[in-house]
């Protein structure tokens, strides 16, 4: 499937949820969903009755591009939580949720998961002091994610740095401000997961 190149603020009213995906923007009253909640297109307003694929397909497509993930490898995050121990569908938000492209939004650095790949692909970030520039690398226990000196110089680096540490952060990351750095204590479980995903269904789906 080919990346999506369109208005962010479409996907969510595709969704009919707010799935934060243009930063600060998605918290004012600027916010399309808080404006028109009807998905896109002519058909979109009016009550579909949904048969169950449809919701089964429509939370996984919640999922996906709340992460901002393919299909294909979101797929592939489905077979690695399958092989796991435990419950898939937690599984399967935890292994998302170590994305590093996550990890930098949770620990403030990038108002949006889009935009902290963008700074991961610019190479502003190292892992464990190497070259980082890989958004879907799964980090681990222990891990360390660091901003790069050169990039704190950068103006946009600057106001993010400027509001670190005024969002709440998730327990499984020990975020360091004065270091601009994130340390990963324990692997992300359900309840860390801040958005109300119903991941059986996406189970149920691929299971099928
Ligand atoms: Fe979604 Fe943010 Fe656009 Fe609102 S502003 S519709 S939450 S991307």
């Amino acid at each position: 499937m080919a990346k999506y190149t369109g208005p962010a603020c479409r996907l969510c009213r595709r969704e009919g949820t707010k799935l934060f995906l243009k930063g600060e923007r998605c918290l004012t009253g600027k916010c399309a969903i808080e404006r028109r909640r009807n998905a896109p297109g002519q058909h979109g307003a009016g009550n579909k009755m949904m048969r169950e694929y449809g919701i089964q397909l429509r939370e996984k497509q919640k999922a996906r591009r709340y992460y901002g993930v393919l299909e294909g490898q979101f797929r592939s995050y489905f077979e690695m939580a399958e092989k796991q121990a435990g419950v898939t569908g937690e599984n399967m938000l935890s292994l998302l949720e170590r994305r590093l492209d996550n990890v930098v939004y949770r620990m403030g650095l990038a108002a949006s998961r889009r935009e902290a790949r963008q700074m991961l692909r610019n190479d502003y970030f190292t892992l464990n002091g190497k070259k980082a520039n890989i958004p879907s690398i799964l980090v681990r226990e222990g891990d360390v994610v660091t901003l790069k000196d050169d990039s704190k110089k950068l103006v946009r680096v600057k106001q993010l740095l400027d509001s670190m540490g005024d969002q709440t952060t998730p327990k499984w990351l020990n975020v360091d401000v004065a270091n601009a750095s994130a340390t990963v204590v324990a692997l992300p479980k359900r309840e860390d997961v801040d958005f109300p995903f119903e991941e059986q269904l996406i189970v149920e789906l691929y299971s099928k």
